[in-house]
C-alpha cells in the first residue's frame, strides 16, 4: 500500500531529485541564478505546488516567496530555497563539462 497524504505530508522528495529538478529550473531559466529580488518568508495559508521540487507545500508549513528581478514570483519550500541557494553558488556544482580527451 502507498502512504496516504497524512502525518507528515508529500513532501518527502528525496534531496538529490529536488536538487536534480532545481538544477533543470536553473538550466532552463525558471530560476534565476543569483537573481533574486525581494523575498519573503511566512507561513502558508493555503495549499499549494513549491515552484522548486513540485509537491505541495501545506497550511502552516513555512513558505518563501520570492520574486525574481524579471517580475516572475515563485513559492517554495524554505529548504528548496536553501538547495536552490547552494545549487547556484559555483563551487557547490560539479564541473559542468569534462573536455580532457575531446578532440
Ligand atoms: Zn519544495
Amino acid at each position: 500500500m502507498m502512504p496516504a497524504f497524512s502525518g507528515d505530508g508529500p513532501d518527502t522528495l528525496p534531496e538529490p531529485i529536488i536538487r536534480e529538478r532545481l538544477r533543470r529550473l536553473i538550466d532552463s531559466g525558471v530560476l534565476p541564478p543569483g537573481g533574486l529580488g525581494c523575498l519573503w518568508e511566512w507561513t502558508c495559508h493555503h495549499q499549494h505546488a513549491c515552484s522548486g521540487c513540485g509537491t505541495a507545500i501545506i497550511k502552516g508549513e513555512i513558505e518563501v516567496e520570492v520574486t525574481t528581478r524579471s517580475g516572475v514570483v515563485l513559492l517554495l519550500h524554505v529548504r528548496c530555497l536553501e538547495l536552490w541557494a547552494e545549487e547556484t553558488r559555483p563551487h557547490a556544482r560539479p564541473l559542468p563539462e569534462r573536455r580532457r580527451g575531446l578532440a
